[in-house]
């Protein structure tokens, strides 16, 4: 068997289209020069669609969290309480960035495969009555459980019932999904280039609601490589980065705005659709058992509990079998569920080859074959889709 194809189906990093590796091998330009300046501001705006924004969208030289803690650093201040949504080890990720930095964290559990519903983050503020909520912070796609939280509702309620920010982590979905900044009261919205972005691991993105914008700007808090207010001037003023970028990943970038202007955003929200619906009816075919509800699950990311054979020993014998790589579970899930990225560069039919491969594995294990089975209800959805 060739082995040298590989298939990339984890929530990050994602495969990477050719158009997005030429124009990231194109000569080398410097960050200070006028060249750099028309690159970085072209960018800057024409992903703003992208992020539901109508702030150009700043781009760091680092990975998603360095961007989340950003977010705390610019917002959060020592004594500061916060709500974090933890439904996930994202989410226990986001909660721990702020609680290095001294806040008052008060954590808002959430079953981990579950969303979290307004009514649940509405009951929870209710009984922090009288705590001066600073900042509010969800995961957008729980990358860790694949689900994608209802953030416009979940920003009604923290719009109607605090003064609070709305900081999202959307790493996991943002490229992917329809947001709209105002509409959905995000103040700070971040992800990173390595998921639905189609880059690879190296920048971060943060965009800003204005009021998110005027709270980075009041900041009196000490920061240096993660100073947003540094970066935002520095940004208005001279079309730079204060620091040096990864130029190469931002030519890079100006490819992948390129091709989602092609596709038409409307287009790439769909074609997401289609592949979690496509995906998730090949599984049920196979009798695999979804993590998440149809109302919860992502578009990003799909995950599995199997029951018969081992979730590791599945992802162990794509690997082998068919160079295809998909992820584990993390923290409470570790050994217990699988998960496929679908998202990016993943078209329907990348969806087809991961299904049969996981009805070939099924059989190796000695369950009744099912060949066919899985890629025909993938093929029935996506039949209804075009
Ligand atoms: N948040 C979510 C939802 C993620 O999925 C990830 C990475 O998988 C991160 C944060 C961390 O991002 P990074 O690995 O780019 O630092």
């Amino acid at each position: 068997m060739f082995l040298d194809q590989t298939y990339l189906f984890t929530p990050g990093p994602t495969p990477i289209p050719n158009q997005v590796n030429e124009a990231m091998a194109r000569p080398m330009i410097g960050h200070r020069s006028p060249d750099f300046s028309v690159l970085i501001e072209d960018v800057a705006t024409r992903l703003q669609p992208v992020f539901g924004t109508k702030h150009p969208v700043a781009i760091l030289t680092s990975s998603g969290t360095s961007a989340l803690e950003a977010a705390v650093v610019n917002t959060v201040h020592e004594g500061d309480h916060a709500i974090v949504i933890v439904a996930g080890s994202f989410g226990d990720r986001l909660a721990s960035i702020a609680e290095n930095y001294g806040a008052t964290v008060h954590r808002l559990p959430i079953e981990w495969g579950k969303s979290c519903s307004p009514e649940q983050l509405d009951a929870f503020i209710d009984n922090l009555e009288g705590v001066p909520i600073k900042a509010v912070f969800a995961t957008f796609n729980e990358t860790s459980t694949g689900v994608l939280n209802p953030i416009h509702t979940l920003g009604q309620v923290v719009k109607e019932k605090t003064d609070a920010l709305f900081i999202v982590d959307g790493v996991s979905c943002i490229g992917a999904v329809p947001v709209d900044m105002e509409n959905d009261h995000i103040d700070l919205l971040v992800t990173s280039s390595q998921k639905a972005l189609m880059l690879p691991p190296g920048l971060a993105f943060v965009a800003f609601s204005d009021r998110g914008l005027q709270a980075i700007r009041e900041c009196p808090e000490r920061r240096f490589y993660l100073d947003l207010k540094r970066y935002v001037d520095t940004y208005e003023k001279q079309k730079s980065t204060p620091f040096t970028p990864a130029v190469s990943l931002i030519q890079g970038a100006q490819a992948v705005c390129a091709m989602i202007e092609d596709e038409g955003w409307e287009n790439v929200i769909r074609r997401h659709l289609l592949l979690r619906d496509m995906m998730r009816a090949g599984l049920r075919a196979l009798d695999l058992p979804l993590l998440t509800t149809e109302e919860d699950a992502s578009p990003t990311v799909t995950a599995v509990r199997p029951e018969t054979v081992s979730a590791p020993d599945i992802q162990k014998a794509l690997k082998k079998d068919f160079s295809i790589t998909i992820a584990g579970g993390q923290k409470d899930l570790k050994g217990k569920i699988f998960r496929i990225g679908h998202m990016g560069y993943c078209t329907p039919f990348d969806v087809l080859k991961v299904l049969s491969a996981l009805e070939l594995t099924l059989a190796k294990f000695g369950q009744k074959p099912r060949f066919g089975a899985a890629v025909k209800k993938a093929e029935e959805v996506y039949a209804q889709y075009v």
